[in-house]
């Protein structure tokens, strides 16, 4: 007897043999900590992205402030980042001392309005932390001509392109994540990349705490492991497949909701997507997203609101209506190369059901 079919997950990673056989050969090999591995992903990541070095840490969040710290960010400097993301920048500028100023998005890309920006900054402005949200590169060119470092947070989007350049080459720093369910999975880690090789300098001297020749109370251990590195280093050689992938699936969910008045990702023009998340908008208002989240939930599909609360409702902010309505409307669809296609087709069926 054959039960209810597993339900389809919102994000999964895609992990097989090949990722197998590397944590294996690390095992073996005694040296699990930070050693060879991790200095072998730094240049994978580094060329990846075509930036002269990285710095591999414990997390994408340990990645922000440790990119702030070398930017030599802290007490009332100001750091401008958008409300529509996870809480993740947010924390990395609150722990450098330093003060958020959040902003609007833009309603069409989910990313960073650069008009919103520009009022918000100020003499003591230190740098924009620029997310790159869904696959999506933000507005790069407005952002730049605004003259303030940018910290590209590539956390959800890697080899997409702005202006025929790619996303983690413009901003004097870049933050990566490799949490297990990001684009490349090693289980959790981070990375900050550079082209300076002081900043990058900088970054491997406060990664970690011992061997020094004095006490200070800002070093900390924000390593990544061996174990994590040969994880990201297989996740790597597969990026070519799961970029495409993942555009096949974009593409089926395309053709299959825009006839039913569901409101697809933007690609506005000069950008590319990379479809980390394929996030949809209510076709109308009258359903609730809440109501139509259980209800696939119920159909056995797991769909999610991308950004789980914008920051400025944490903290009691008015003012930011993009981020409200893609808080009220926007909902984040299964996508991940791991996901089959009857599972893709068990998507777009509950969403039709769903809908009254
Ligand atoms: C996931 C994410 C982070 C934080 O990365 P962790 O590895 O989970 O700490 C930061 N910024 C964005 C945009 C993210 O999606």
């Amino acid at each position: 007897m054959s039960g209810p079919a597993a339900p389809v997950f919102h994000s999964r990673p895609t992990l097989g043999d090949e990722e197998v056989s590397a944590l294996t050969a690390v095992i073996a090999s005694g040296q699990v900590a930070q050693g060879p591995r991790v200095e072998a992903f730094e240049r994978a990541v580094a060329s990846l992205l075509g930036r002269r070095g990285g710095v591999a840490v414990s997390s994408g969040t340990a990645a922000l402030e440790l990119a702030l710290l070398v930017l030599g960010v802290g007490t009332g400097d100001e750091v401008v980042l958008p409300s529509y993301v996870c809480a993740a920048p947010w924390l990395a500028v609150r722990r450098v001392g330093a003060v958020p100023r959040i902003v609007d998005i833009d309603p069409a890309s989910y990313a960073l309005d650069p008009a919103a920006v520009k009022p918000a900054l100020s003499p003591r402005t230190r740098a924009i932390i620029v997310p790159h949200l869904f696959g999506l590169p933000a507005d790069l060119t407005a952002l730049q001509s605004l003259g303030v470092p940018l910290i590209e947070d590539c956390a959800q989007t890697l080899c997409a392109t702005e202006r025929g350049r790619q996303v983690g080459t413009v901003g004097v720093l870049t933050v990566c994540s490799f949490y297990a369910t990001k684009f490349l999975c090693a289980g959790e880690g981070g990375m900050v990349l550079a082209d300076d090789p002081a900043l990058l300098e900088k970054g491997r001297a406060l990664r970690e705490y011992d061997e020094r020749p004095a006490l200070r109370p800002d070093a900390f251990n924000r390593k990544m492991t061996d174990l994590q590195a040969a994880l990201g280093i297989i996740q790597v050689g597969r990026i070519g497949e799961f970029v495409s992938r993942r555009a096949a699936i974009a593409q089926a969910y395309g053709a299959a909701l825009a006839p039913m008045g569901w409101h697809l990702p933007a690609v506005p023009a000069g950008r590319t997507h990379v479809y980390y998340r394929y996030v949809v908008r209510l076709p109308s208002d009258a359903v609730r997203l809440d109501d139509l989240l259980r209800r696939v939930e119920q159909r056995g599909v797991h769909c999610r609101r991308p950004v789980f609360r914008p920051l400025h409702q944490y903290m009691d902010l008015a003012g930011y209506p993009a981020s409200e309505e893609a808080h009220a409307r926007a909902l984040s669809l299964p996508i991940y190369p791991a996901l089959t296609d009857e599972q893709v087709r068990r998507v777009i069926h509950a969403l039709q059901e769903a809908l009254p």
